[in-house]
């Protein structure tokens, strides 16, 4: 034995001894001494390889799934209590049953010990029970009693022996040898009766003992034809249970882990696994097989036909070793069902995946992987949303000369471009910081914890740092290795400085970028002070941004005329404010306010829908009548301005050459490269592009020829001028001149009077626009205007009339 042992095993050996001592007392003084009797003699040998059969072949059946077997060593037992003298049959329990133990069932150590004590006795238990109830009988019916309750003590003293020992070596009481005792008594009363038929028939007939071995036989066979039936049955149903748990499975996303375990319950397996391949070692698997070692296959293919790999068992349990043709038919059904649930799973999966995808979709930038702008609102609200939230700050950042890259390189360069802008950014920000991408060349950063807005500057100034050095492109195509340099505009707004609200932030943030671009400084923090009536403008912005919601601004239309023939060229529509409170206000006022709080893309849909609306009554009504609309620069940095101009125009279904639109050249130089491309968008719709106020601002000739001018506006300045200064007279004339080299045709503003009317027509000014032929108007007034100027055309023939 071995030298240190385990303490639960030296409990088990020091019982074995206990029950050896026992069984030694009772052989001592009870057995030894004990008169062989019975008229029919047996040799004790054979006895014992009676005793050594039935400890080799026990039988085995199921009872609620687990194999319960028991030896049929009883029948030996109660044939030797008759036809051997008691010490031999005590003898030939503990040799037969013991070599039996040991060569056969290879039982040893402590195990051996305990059985083999228990053997003993038994034996010496059941001697000493059936000498003493038979009252010195040794043959006839009055023992047979005494035989029932030698083979009863057996079993009792075999359950309580393996109970005790079992208990002692696992400390806790063994419940399932309850279970055990029920169906040894039974087999007990069984093998007793079938042990009183031999011997009666060994005393009277011994002949007749072959009859028995035949029914007994027929006994057994009929056993296993029954335990194989019940076991098809029970398959079935575990089949069925396998389907409905694999079904559960499913929803559960266990599929794989429940599967393998089902496969190995009901193959009666030790092992089952996937093998991903569609092979298993180096053998090709292409129907259920039972392979060389012993495993069987199957492929598993799911609903489009696509392997998904091959479920294996191998290690079969319990009596039979080996897979049979049985087996291999239940696995095949088993793994057809396993390729539903796990294909089923498969596709539930790729839902999930789908799901999760868009929901990535929906919150990142396709092109770079960033956040998009609705994660950063997300972002910024519940950043802003902390109760004890410090500075937080939001740069918003334009890139100056992506469009040139676009351009000239093409798209595929762009992307990389955009994708390498999204990466450095990374690199001059600290982890935590936020970067998403707003759309085309425009990004967004979040600072969620900045120490001041110097510090958010700060920040700003090292991303512009970063974007200085050039970008070296891929080599892709047919360009080689470029580099190119491009630079960027950061607005920046802090909060709870420049406001608390999200929105409010980032349009901030909007408004202090397009300082920074007009104004080329790179950075701009927002600036409060910049404007002259902060607080009244800031009051006022609540309210202009509802006037726009509730259509309350007032659209008017100013008449433009054909000096020579006095026709009208279209109408002008300007907006009007009438304020509850402040009454009228200046678009020269509240123009500036929408552009500062980001209200002018609406304020521009407005007026636009509107003027458009009205344009397709006048033609509706006969009067084909085209309207100028005008264009606040901040309107012409939007990418989207040309589509949502061709979809207003198709909402009012009114054609592109019925409308115009007005640009400062000051508007147009903000962003040069970036305008030309929207410019020449909105030309191509067939609007024609009028530029306004021309001569005030600062514009170069060679820019203007690139662009797709289509209408020139002299301001009202030079032309209100005229009357009293011959410079500005000298300006007009040098303005109608250039026009006319450039084929674009010439509107004059200002026209207050009829003598300035004629002496523009004598300039070569065709058109002009001015209090001298009408004030803007409501439409109402317009209508009523045109209708009475049908009726004095006359009056305005004159005024044309009177140039050559
Ligand atoms: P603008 O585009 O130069 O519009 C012409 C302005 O000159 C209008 O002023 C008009 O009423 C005025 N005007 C017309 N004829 C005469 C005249 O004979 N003598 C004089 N002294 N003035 C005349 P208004 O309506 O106050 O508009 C001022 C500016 O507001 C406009 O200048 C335009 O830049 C801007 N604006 C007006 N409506 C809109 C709009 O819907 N969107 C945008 N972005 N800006 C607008
Ligand atoms: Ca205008
Ligand atoms: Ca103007």
């Amino acid at each position: 034995m071995s030298e240190d042992q385990p303490p639960a095993r030296r409990r088990v050996y020091a019982f074995a001894a206990a029950v050896c001592v026992a069984a030694a007392t009772g052989t001592v003084f009870g057995v030894v001494g004990l008169t062989a009797g019975g008229a029919v003699r047996v040799p004790w040998l054979l006895i014992a390889v009676g005793f050594a059969l039935t400890e080799m072949f026990p039988v085995h059946f199921e009872h609620r799934r687990e194999a319960v077997s028991f030896s049929l060593s009883t029948i030996p037992l109660v044939v030797g209590l008759y036809t051997v003298d008691p010490i031999g049959l005590v003898a030939a329990a503990v040799l037969g049953r013991g070599a039996a133990l040991y060569f056969h069932r290879r039982s040893r150590g402590f195990k051996l010990a305990v059985n083999a004590s228990m053997i003993w006795l038994e034996a010496v238990v059941a001697v000493l029970v059936f000498r003493s109830l038979s009252m010195g009988d040794t043959a006839g019916a009055m023992t047979w009693g005494a035989a029932f309750a030698a083979a009863m003590a057996c079993d009792l003293v075999q359950t309580s022996v393996l109970a005790t020992a079992i208990s002692l070596y696992q400390r806790a009481w063994e419940r399932g040898v309850l279970g055990s005792l029920v169906i040894g008594t039974l087999a007990c009363l069984i093998d007793t009766c079938a042990a009183l038929l031999a011997v009666t028939l060994l005393f009277d007939e011994p002949a007749a003992l072959g009859f028995l071995v035949v029914v007994l036989a027929m006994l057994v066979v009929s056993y296993r034809i029954y335990s194989t039936l019940r076991e098809q049955h029970q398959q079935l149903s575990q089949l069925y249970d396998f389907t409905s748990q694999m079904g559960d499975a499913v929803l559960a996303e266990r599929v794989l882990p429940a599967l393998l375990e089902q496969t190995r319950e009901l193959m009666h397996a030790e092992s089952a696994w996937m093998e991903d391949a569609d092979t298993v070692g180096r053998i090709e698997v292409d129907r259920p097989e039972l392979l060389d070692d012993g495993v069987m296959a199957a492929p598993l293919v799911g609903p489009d036909g696509n392997r998904m790999g091959t479920l294996v068992v191998g290690e079969r349990s319990g009596e039979v070793r080996s897979f049979t043709g049985d087996d291999l038919r239940l696995f095949a059904t088993l793994a057809n069902h396993a390729s539903v649930s796990l294909g089923n799973s498969q596709l539930l999966e790729q839902l999930r995946e789908q799901a999760a995808y868009s929901e990535h979709q929906s919150l990142h930038d396709a092109l770079t992987g960033l956040p998009n702008r609705v994660q950063f609102g997300q972002r910024l609200d519940a950043r802003l949303a902390l109760a004890e939230a410090g500075p937080v700050a939001v740069l918003l950042l334009d890139l100056d000369r992506f469009k040139d890259v676009n351009d000239t390189l093409g798209h595929p360069y762009g992307d990389a471009l955009l994708r390498e802008v999204g990466d450095r950014l990374r690199t001059a920000l600290r982890e935590g910081d936020m970067i998403a991408r707003l759309g085309g060349d425009e990004f967004a950063v979040l600072l969620p914890d900045v120490r001041s807005a110097d510090a958010a500057v700060h920040v700003a100034r090292g991303i512009i740092a970063v974007l200085e050095r050039p970008f070296h492109m891929p080599d892709m195509a047919d360009v080689a290795d470029v580099s190119v340099g491009i630079g960027a505009s950061i607005g920046v707004a802090v909060a709870p400085q420049h406001g608390t609200e999200g929105h409010v932030l980032l349009q901030r943030a909007d408004v202090a970028m397009y300082t920074a671009k007009a104004d080329q400084t790179g950075v701009e923090l927002y600036d409060l002070d910049r404007d002259d009536h902060t607080t009244q403008r800031l009051s006022l912005v609540g309210e202009l941004r509802e006037a726009i919601a509730d259509g309350s601004l007032e659209v008017y239309y100013q008449p433009q005329v054909d000096l020579r023939s006095g026709r009208m060229l279209g109408v002008e529509a300007l907006v009007r404010w009438v304020h509850p409170r402040h009454g009228f206000i200046a678009p020269d006022d509240f123009i500036p306010v929408a552009e500062q709080a980001g209200l002018i893309g609406p304020l521009t849909t407005f007026v636009l829908r509107r003027a458009l609306g009205e344009c397709a009554r006048w033609r509706d009504e006969g009067r084909p009548l085209r309207v100028s609309v005008n264009l606040s620069a901040r309107s012409l940095l939007q990418i989207a301005l040309p589509a949502e101009v061709a979809a207003l125009l198709a909402e009012a279904d009114v054609p592109a050459s019925l409308l115009c639109l007005e640009l400062t050249e000051t508007s147009m130089m903000v962003d040069p490269r970036r305008t030309v491309d929207t410019l020449h968008r909105l030309r191509s719709l067939g609007i024609t592009i009028a530029i306004d106020d021309f001569g005030t601002g600062h514009s170069s000739l060679a820019y203007l020829k690139q662009l797709p001018v289509g209408e020139i506006k002299i301001d009202k300045s030079f032309v209100l001028g005229m009357r009293a200064d011959r410079f500005d007279g000298a300006i007009v004339c040098s303005i109608i001149d250039l026009a006319r080299h450039l084929l674009v045709p010439v509107v004059a503003e200002g026209v207050e009077d009829d003598d300035l009317a004629r002496r523009l027509l004598d300039a070569g000014c065709a058109f002009g626009q001015g209090y001298g032929f009408g004030r803007a108007m409501p439409a109402s007034e317009l209508d009523e205007w045109m209708d009475a100027r049908g009726r004095t055309v006359g009056s305005h023939e004159r005024v044309a009339g009177t140039s050559p």
